[in-house]
């Protein structure tokens, strides 16, 4: 709806809307009552700015932000299952390693795990070792790229929300 500014006796310009054309209004500044004109007198003034449109509730950032936060959730509750699984599960072939062990006399075992422990593993690592290694690493690796998605969510989302809510602020400060 458009809006006028009616001048008032005390040089105040009070801002009316068609639909008020006819009716009383009382000056902010100094409360005298002005009548504002009808159709014809009202559209005779001048115009007042338009009113600042009022920002959807919804909108890209919001969506946005919404977005970064599933990834983050989604991927942290990932990461954290990924964690506990690989703290929670038992070797890959525990029975073959414990075979291999029980083969080897007292020496060759005392042996393996003083130089393990002395120099990391010396010896190749029997081929089910090597298996619970690559998936450790793999999921290590996985891991870590959910965190660093976790937080790329947690980053865009923050930002999505403060780009969301800046301009809103501002109005605001302008009243
Ligand atoms: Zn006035």
């Amino acid at each position: 709806m458009k809006r006028y500014l009616l001048p008032c006796r005390c040089s105040e310009r009070v801002v009316v809307t068609a639909g008020q054309a006819g009716d009383e209004v009382r000056c902010p500044a100094c409360g005298g009552r002005l009548t504002v004109p009808r159709l014809g007198g009202l559209t005779a003034l001048e115009q007042a700015p338009a009113e600042p449109t009022p920002r959807p509730q919804w909108t890209v950032g919001h969506g946005w932000g919404l977005a970064g936060l599933l990834v983050a959730t989604a991927s942290l509750i990932a990461a954290v299952g990924l964690r506990s699984w690989t703290v929670g599960s038992p070797l890959v072939g525990d029975a073959e390693i414990r075979a291999a062990v029980a083969a080897s006399d007292i020496a060759t075992v005392h042996r393996a795990y003083r130089d393990m422990a002395r120099s990391g593993v010396q010896r190749p690592p029997l081929p089910e070792e090597a298996r619970n290694q690559r998936i450790f690493r793999s999921a290590e690796a996985f891991s870590w790229l959910l965190w660093a998605a976790a937080a790329g969510g947690a980053a865009v989302a923050a930002v999505a929300f403060g780009l969301a809510r800046g301009p809103r602020q501002r109005v605001v400060d302008d009243g």
